[in-house]
């Protein structure tokens, strides 16, 4: 069970996690107990990361105090949570972590510079925090609960800021450190985010890394399955921004949670899972604020209603390039060099279709568009149309059923469909429309696949 910054962001919300944690434990008594991972609390690593940059510019007294803040609101959470008796014990660990870093900030600072090793020390503490906290106001609710130090379990490479895992040293640590605490019955309680090199230097997977954390141990002791509560009920049929009244996606592959990651749908990087997903382990994406709403569960194959589409993504504001040339029939190497214009000025092109004589992409960042452009009317007549949209529809069913696109395209009847594309995953339609046209597409489209 892995839980977010929001989800720890204070006392009371660590009252929830308790809950949520002891209900588990009480619905599920012959299980083996849950391993917990945890975000720093919200906001923290901000102020660390900004920690780390103000130790790198000489500023160690600023520095100092922001360590000293986050201090604060970290004993104050410790004393609301835990009685006089584990509390000495609790603040002088959580004391020690932030002498230990100021400390280092202090040195550090004189030198005008802070090395990734330094950097990655300091932003590591606040899941150190965090960790230690809710592992201790388990205990005191009655949970049996014990801290693991993930920088004793995690081990990665030594690419500071971004480390990668070993998976199978980490799983070894796994093992023998959390293995016999799961086998005595004891909720092991991790912080996300951080793990350590073989030597021993604090490193961290990069923002947002608790979730691979958790997808590392998880995969590691091979559990049923990995529980990533956030403070959202999961992922929606499409964005309530544009769509009025999206539904919960109950199930979704992996692969449909990737192209959907791709449009802002991100309430969890895919990449960050893939070791569950290596394994075969469902990922089940909760809300803490709503424990009891059955969340969207991420699988390696996904499983919709037949004949159904999983959800609906758009991309706002792109710009269509159409790049014609008569040279282009029967001719070889075109392609390759039109391509290159865009790998030249750095562009990506996102969706491509193409006829004998012509091709027409979408470039979501305008930026270096004029140089684009005038290198392809070098060899091509060139037209860019602004204020356009991508629409895309995801569902591993558009494999099975053939009738799925006839009907989505039926549903957008007299919405002028500028480029029409479905890649050979067939796990996705789309559609590039003018923006303007985005909002009543999304809602007939919603309407047809997701209302009836
Ligand atoms: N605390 C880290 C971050 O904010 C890791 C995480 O929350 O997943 O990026
Ligand atoms: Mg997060």
């Amino acid at each position: 069970m892995k839980f977010g910054g929001t989800s720890v962001a204070d006392a009371e919300a660590m009252t929830r996690v308790i809950n949520i944690v002891k209900g588990q434990l009480e619905d599920h008594p012959d299980d083996p107990p849950p391993v917990v991972v945890v975000s720093a609390m919200s906001k923290v690593t901000d102020r660390l990361v900004e920690t780390a940059r103000l130790t790198s510019v000489g500023e160690a007294d600023q520095a100092v105090r922001l360590l000293r803040e986050l201090l604060d609101r970290h004993m104050g959470v410790a004393s609301t949570l835990v009685g006089p008796a584990a509390l000495a014990p609790l603040l002088a660990a959580v004391g020690k972590d932030f002498d230990d870093v100021s400390a280092l900030v202090g040195r550090t600072a004189l030198l005008n510079d802070v090395s990734p090793q330094a950097t990655d020390t300091i932003h590591a503490l606040g899941e150190l925090a965090s960790s230690r906290i809710v592992a201790a106001a388990f205990a005191e609710r009655s949970i049996p609960a014990a801290w693991v130090d993930s920088r004793a379990v995690l081990v990665t490479d030594t690419e500071h800021t971004a480390a990668m895992p070993d998976m199978d040293a980490t799983c070894r640590k796994t093992g023998e450190i959390v293995g016999p605490l799961r086998k005595a019955g004891q909720v092991a309680v991790m912080g996300g985010f951080i793990g350590a090199t073989p030597a021993g230097a604090t490193t961290t997977l990069g923002r947002g890394g608790s979730d691979y954390s958790a997808a590392i141990f998880g995969a590691c002791l091979n559990v049923d399955e990995i529980q990533i509560w956030t403070d959202v009920d999961g992922m929606l049929t499409a964005d309530p921004r544009v769509v009025g009244t999206p539904r919960l996606v109950p199930q979704l592959s992996f692969s449909e949670a990737s192209e959907l990651a791709y449009f802002g749908a991100k309430v969890l990087h895919p990449s960050t899972i893939l070791p569950a997903v290596a394994k075969d382990i469902p990922v089940r994406i909760l809300n803490s604020r709503r424990p009891d709403v059955a969340g969207t569960m991420i699988t390696a194959d996904g499983r919709a209603t037949s004949g159904q589409l999983t959800a609906l993504a758009c991309k706002r504001n792109v710009t269509v390039v159409d790049i014609t040339s008569t040279r282009m029939l029967m001719a070889h190497g075109f392609l390759r060099r039109l391509f290159e214009v865009f790998e030249r000025f750095r562009t990506p092109v996102d969706v491509v279709t193409t006829s004998e004589v012509s091709v027409s992409v979408t470039v979501d960042n305008p930026r270096r568009l004029e140089d684009i452009v005038s290198n392809l009317v070098t060899f091509a007549e060139v037209n860019c149309e602004p204020d356009m949209a991508i629409v895309c529809a995801v569902g591993e069913n558009l494999r099975a059923d053939p009738t799925i696109f006839g009907r989505a395209v039926n549903s957008l009847d007299r919405i002028p469909l500028r480029l029409v594309s479905q890649a050979a995953s067939r796990r996705n339609i789309t559609f590039v429309i003018r923006d303007a046209d985005v909002p009543e597409a999304m809602a007939r489209l919603h309407a047809a696949f997701f209302e009836a």
